[in-house]
Order: C-alpha cells, then sequence, then structure tokens
C-alpha cells in the first residue's frame, strides 16, 4: 500500500507536570489519488497530526509510510523519507525572498542531489499547469497571496512525493484565493495520483475533498 495509514496512533504530551493526550487512538488510511479533509478547533490535535504523518514526530506504532513502518526508521532514513516521500504545504508559503519561481522549485532538487534538464522541465509543468506559467521569473514580492501560496503548492509536488500534507492552506488568503488555492491541490492530488490531507478550520474548503473527518480532543470520526 503505497499511501498513509496509521493505526491506533496516540501522541501523549508531557510538561512539567500537565499531560496532554493531543491524538487518541486514532487511524486513518489515504491512498493514492484521495483528498482526504481534518477539520478541527484550535487544540484538537490537527498538527500533531501532520507532525506524525509527516514523520517529523516518530511515534511508537503505528504509521505506515509508502509501505515503510517509520517506527521502525533510523533518524537518518526518517529525513530520508520526510524528503524523498512527503511534499508539504503550510499556513503560509515560505518562499525564499531573493529566489524566482522556478528557482523555488529548483532549490527542493538541488537539496537531493543536482537539477538536471529534465527536473526545470518538471518545474515548469508543475507551474504551468497551477496557471503560474507567465510568473515563473517572478520574486515573492512581485506575486499576490494566492500566487505565493500556488507556488508553495507547486513546490510540495516537485520530489515527486507520494503523501502531500497541507495544515491550513487557505489561513492567510480571502475567500476567492482560498478556493482557487484549494481547487488547484484536489486537481493535482487526482492528476497525479497523491495520498493527500489537509488539516483545515474552514468548512468551505471541505467540497474539495473525498472524505471529511472531524477531530475533537484528539479523537478522530468520520462526518462524510
Ligand atoms: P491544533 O493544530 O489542532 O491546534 P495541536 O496538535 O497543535 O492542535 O495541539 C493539540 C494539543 O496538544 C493542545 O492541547 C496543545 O496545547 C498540545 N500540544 C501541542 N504541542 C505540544 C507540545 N510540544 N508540548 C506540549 N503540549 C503540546
Ligand atoms: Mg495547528
Amino acid at each position: 500500500m503505497s499511501g498513509i495509514t496509521l493505526t491506533n496512533v496516540t501522541k501523549v504530551y508531557t510538561e512539567a507536570d500537565v499531560t496532554t493526550k493531543a491524538l487518541d487512538n486514532l487511524s486513518l488510511s489515504v491512498e493514492p489519488g484521495e483528498f482526504v479533509a481534518i477539520i478541527g478547533p484550535s487544540g484538537s490535535g490537527k498538527s500533531t497530526f501532520l507532525s506524525i504523518a509527516g514523520a517529523l514526530l516518530q511515534p511508537r506504532l503505528k504509521v505506515m509510510i509508502d509501505g515503510e513502518d517509520i517506527a521502525t526508521l533510523s533518524e537518518k532514513k526518517l529525513s530520508y523519507a520526510r524528503l524523498s516521500k512527503i511534499g508539504f504545504i503550510l499556513q503560509t508559503s515560505n518562499l525564499l525572498p531573493y529566489l524566482t519561481v522556478i528557482d523555488q522549485l529548483l532549490v527542493v532538487k538541488k537539496m537531493s542531489g543536482k537539477i538536471t534538464p529534465e527536473d526545470r522541465e518538471f518545474a515548469k509543468e508543475l507551474l504551468t499547469d497551477i496557471g503560474l506559467g507567465e510568473k515563473m521569473n517572478k520574486y515573492p514580492h512581485q506575486l499576490s497571496g494566492g500566487e505565493r501560496q500556488r507556488t508553495a503548492i507547486a513546490r510540495s509536488f516537485m520530489n515527486d512525493p507520494k503523501i502531500i500534507l497541507a495544515d491550513e492552506p487557505t489561513a492567510s488568503l480571502d475567500t476567492k484565493r482560498a478556493h482557487e488555492v484549494v481547487s488547484l491541490i484536489a486537481k493535482e492530488v487526482k492528476a497525479r495520483k497523491k495520498a493527500a490531507v489537509m488539516v483545515t478550520h474552514d468548512e468551505r474548503m471541505l467540497r474539495y475533498c473525498d472524505r471529511v473527518y472531524r477531530i475533537e480532543d484528539g479523537i478522530l470520526t468520520q462526518e462524510s
């Protein structure tokens, strides 16, 4: 199974004398080509979920990413898995101010080796797909907020990861741009057969997703 599977995952934070159960026996499976939403209020466990699904936090059991049990991976293999198998889209685009749009994508390739002509072609293809064909040589300050977030989406696909994880990708956008951005994520997830999860507290974005779950106090339940 090449998507992502979490089975009975619990995460407890302990800080001083306080323990918080951020995830309570959570199970979820997302297949390639599926776009799943998790909705929940602030503090419900959404970011903790993404940290575990994205192999930033290592649970004792049981998270399978692209057929690999991440609990058994060394720190080195874990960071390789993050780089090669997972694309992250965050609340703000986190673009580098001194790089052009196309270089924002190519820098990802540079981290894992050197940039080939095929990489450059793939970056152009992604940017054209996402409506930024005319903006490839612009700098972040020359783009709108929606265009910056679309650049971040294209960047998350650059390593051809199996999994796309989005943490409130519309948090800094107006309604029109938010719809644009999430519909583009949905389109690329389908076209490129990624297993994708978006956490959000924006109900309006759920129409683009195949399944919707709600998380409250770390407990996940399916809504539709
Ligand atoms: P959300 O993203 O839905 O706002 P989080 O996953 O960030 O929720 O947090 C879930 C719960 O875990 C909250 O009660 C939060 O205070 C707590 N929490 C999150 N991260 C930590 C941490 N590093 N240490 C201690 N408690 C944490
Ligand atoms: Mg959060």
